[in-house]
């Protein structure tokens, strides 16, 4: 709020100050204007860390989708090479994949070749709408799209609630991919080569994995949590099997869906082990004891809890999956 201005004479010094005041008032304007032109068009990047040279991640924290995140909750990076970029992963929404987008953007003005997926989680692949662009593909795991169109319109709902509607996404924003990967695939980013595998049921049943091969750097999605406790919409069975895999692989780090932006490996995956062992042992002594699948999903695992950030969202779940599993058994 400004004061009501006076009346005053011509030419007097007041009027002068006056026109000075006003000229300053709409050079603010202006100034304020410029900045929020700015804001329009630079959306504030994603913070990301260099975890080995060209390779940038975004550490999302452990959280929900909500109004204060806008989606960015999810690990996403990008890899940089001679000629071109890949992205890994975008985010929840159109917002948080714009972000990303502007990250890539402050590094490197190489175009865009690749947007890969993980897997169909909301968390990982709402954002990609923001990369649709001539000469952009996307790359996914085979199943990826019937999985993630099963569900669209649940997430955008769900996703619009959650931000109180600033994430307001339609079917038509649903990205499904140009190339579908059934088993390997090995793309080149010019000097640069990625190798990416499709996984069997796990943590979903369209799990992909990239490796770095120039860094030995892997993106591993979300069949590796750290801190953030996982959640089963595969196979725990599956994931057990393909964690006892890749175990044995040796790279220099790799990139877990919730954590830190790079953890060493084999080591990071012995929470995420020791916290299947127990959900997988807890219920297979209730089925003995022949409690119910409520039963289960209400102690099953109970012992964890401490040791994981988001652990009441998502045990129930998971110990339901294991029961289930082990009643096939
Ligand atoms: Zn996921």
């Amino acid at each position: 709020m400004s004061p009501r201005p006076s009346p005053v004479a011509p030419g007097s010094p007041a009027l002068r100050w006056s026109a000075l005041r006003s000229g300053l008032a709409a050079l603010c304007a202006v100034t304020v204007m410029a900045s929020v032109a700015a804001r329009a068009d630079g959306v504030e990047p994603l913070p990301t860390t260099e975890v080995a040279p060209g390779v940038f991640v975004y550490q999302a924290p452990y959280a929900l989708l909500s109004a204060a995140n806008q989606g960015a909750i999810a690990n996403v990076g990008f890899i940089v090479g001679r000629d071109s970029v890949a992205v890994i992963d975008t985010g929840n929404t159109r917002q948080a994949g714009e972000r990303l987008l502007a990250a890539v953007r402050a590094r490197t003005k190489l175009p865009i070749a690749y947007v890969i997926n993980t897997h169909m989680h909301p968390d990982h692949a709402l954002g990609d709408v923001a990369f649709k662009a001539d000469g952009t593909k996307f790359v996914a795991h085979a199943k990826f799209a019937r999985a993630l169109l099963a569900r669209a319109q649940s997430y955008l709902d769900a996703a619009k609630r959650q931000t109180d509607g600033a994430a307001d996404l339609r079917l038509e924003d649903i990205v499904t991919p140009d190339i579908e990967v059934a088993d390997r695939l090995e793309l080149d980013l010019g000097d640069r080569k990625l190798q990416l595998q499709a996984e069997p049921t796990a943590h979903t049943d369209n799990d992909l994995t990239i490796l770095d091969a120039r860094t030995d750097t892997w993106f591993l999605g979300d069949l590796l949590f750290v801190g953030h406790l996982p959640s089963v919409d595969g196979s725990l069975e599956g994931w057990v099997k393909v964690m006892r895999r890749t175990a044995e692989r040796k790279v220099a780090r790799v990139v877990p869906g919730h954590g830190p932006a790079s953890v060493d490996w084999p080591g990071a995956l012995a929470p995420q082990q020791r916290y299947f062992d127990r959900l997988r042992s807890d219920v297979e002594a209730m089925i003995e004891k022949a409690a119910t699948l409520r039963e289960a999903s209400e102690s099953a695992g109970l012992s964890e809890r401490d040791g994981w950030a988001l652990f009441d969202e998502f045990n129930a779940r998971n110990a339901i999956e294991a029961y289930r599993e082990a009643e096939w058994r």
